[in-house]
């Protein structure tokens, strides 16, 4: 009998080209690919590390001497308030209606504690007080619930008390509460970019995702910030949501360039949970989606795989000759820089450490990394006496942190350069690590990777799987101890 995966792949938009992974997948052989993207985790946003039970006084000496070293940070602060959770979240929310008497009291508790966890990182890592920052972002959630006393609380306490001479400064919201006068607010506060999810441009589809706005209230913030002088705008779009079509993805991209929107993020809806691989940002609860399955709600259908990937090839096909893909996932405009945050921490030639503050952050460098606490009773508790909301600390070997560096500088999509990984790792080879050489002749045979003159590229097949690459390839067993 054909399995759920497969017979997924099958379903595909008469009117659209069979996609180039079509047949890749359907190969028994690469059923471990298949797997991984038949549910999707969220794939290239955590590199974990390898070494278990890592005492936190380490990861935190490690942090210091990353820092120091590097060049730049990114640092984040996470406002994790919403004011209604979306069919497919998993992220963790505190979720409130901002007009009721107890909001007051709950966004001050998140920014004294958000305030207090950031104090903590400065005793532990003093060197961060004067690491220049490269980006800073306020992540949610929907920060732009934040009342404006709040923000300008939160906003004067981190330009007191880092290093703000050389950011960029990035916000993300949501349609619905992104309006002029907050937008007006952003701007003065020093706010040169915003990024928020809007998904579809459909208002029916907005709507089974449990969105509380319209398309045209997307659209409106969007000529707002120009109107403010922020014309750095980042939209999220996810295809493979209840009720899409391929041809609705197609109307969503015609609108992404009738916009000219500055940068797009076009994310395949994620149904495993994030926790499972810890490759992404820490998931907190099942996403509704994920709980009721993905079962047909009100006459609507989720697209299957083989449809999401003709929705993922008509993204890159539209948006191919205006837009670059940098990392994967992320399109700017050719005139445009790439994401900033994101080429701090994953290209080759930077991959310099990050620090976030916040419910369910996570921090990292070269040599470990961290993830907070994603439950916001058991977060303030941490807080409250005097310990840093931290649930897990990983070290990274040495051994390791060469394959993190390669699979981190492979999600930006831009050829991997034995060069620039050389001059990272005193004069070594990536060849010369044994789970990137032999994972490498397994990508190559499959046609997933070029390699010439010590250059790695990705083939158009492996640009689309390069998250299941990344998370299921670079394996001891699969590729044997060094
Ligand atoms: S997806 Fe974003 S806006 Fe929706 S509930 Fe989750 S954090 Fe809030």
């Amino acid at each position: 009998m054909e399995n759920d995966a497969i017979a997924s792949l099958k379903d595909l938009d008469p009117a659209y080209p069979v996609p180039a992974v079509y047949h890749f997948l359907l190969q028994p052989e690469n059923q471990e690919f298949l797997d991984y993207v038949h549910k999707d985790p969220f794939g290239c946003h955590v590199f974990p590390g390898d070494i278990e039970n890592y005492p936190l006084e380490s990861f935190f000496s490690d942090m210091e001497q990353g820092i120091r070293e590097a060049k730049q940070i990114h640092l984040w602060a996470y406002i994790p308030t919403c004011r209604y959770r979306c069919h497919f979240c998993q992220f963790p929310t505190v979720i409130l209606n901002p007009e009721s008497a107890s909001a007051e009291g709950i966004f001050r508790d998140l920014v004294d504690y958000n305030i207090k966890e950031a104090r903590m990182w400065l005793e532990k890592v003093p060197s961060l007080a004067k690491a220049e920052i490269g980006e800073f972002n306020i992540f949610g959630g929907t920060p732009s619930l934040l009342p404006e006393p709040e923000l300008r609380r939160l906003m004067d306490f981190y330009y007191t008390h880092f290093n703000f001479s050389a950011a960029t400064l990035r916000f993300e919201g949501e349609p619905g509460t992104l309006n002029r006068e907050y937008l007006g607010i952003l701007k003065e506060l020093g706010f040169s970019k915003i990024s928020f999810g809007t998904q579809s441009f459909n208002d029916a589809i907005i709507a089974s995702s449990g969105r509380q706005h319209t398309a045209d209230e997307c659209e409106e913030t969007i000529r707002c910030a120009r109107e403010q002088g922020i014309d750095w705008v980042s939209v999220d779009l996810i295809y493979g949501m209840l009720g899409q079509t391929v041809d609705d993805v197609k109307y969503d991209i015609e609108r992404i360039l009738a916009l000219d929107l500055s940068h797009v993020v076009c994310t395949k809806l994620h149904m495993e949970e994030f926790m499972k691989t810890r490759t992404g940002v820490s998931g907190e609860r099942e996403s509704l989606w994920q709980k009721k399955g993905l079962i047909r709600t009100n006459g609507m259908t989720f697209p299957g795989l083989g449809k999401q990937y003709q929705m993922r090839e008509l993204v890159e096909k539209y948006l191919k000759g205006n837009y670059r893909e940098h990392p994967t996932m992320y399109f700017h405009q050719n005139h445009r820089e790439a994401e900033k945050w994101k080429g701090l921490i994953t290209d080759l030639d930077k991959q310099y450490p990050e620090v976030a503050i916040g419910l369910g952050g996570s921090s990292k460098c070269t040599r470990a990394e961290a993830i907070n606490i994603t439950h916001y009773k058991q977060y303030k508790q941490y807080l409250d006496e005097g310990r840093l909301p931290i649930e897990k600390s990983h070290g990274i070997s040495p051994g390791q942190r060469e394959v993190n560096a390669f699979k981190m500088a492979l999600s930006t999509l831009i050829p991997v350069d034995d060069s620039v990984f050389s001059k990272r790792f005193s004069g070594k080879s990536f060849l010369k690590n044994h789970i990137i050489k032999t994972t490498l002749e397994k990508l190559q045979e499959k046609k997933l990777v070029v390699i010439e003159q010590g250059v790695v590229t990705l083939t158009p097949v492996g640009t689309t799987l390069v998250e299941a690459i990344i998370n299921t390839q670079f394996t001891l067993t699969d590729a044997g101890q060094e």
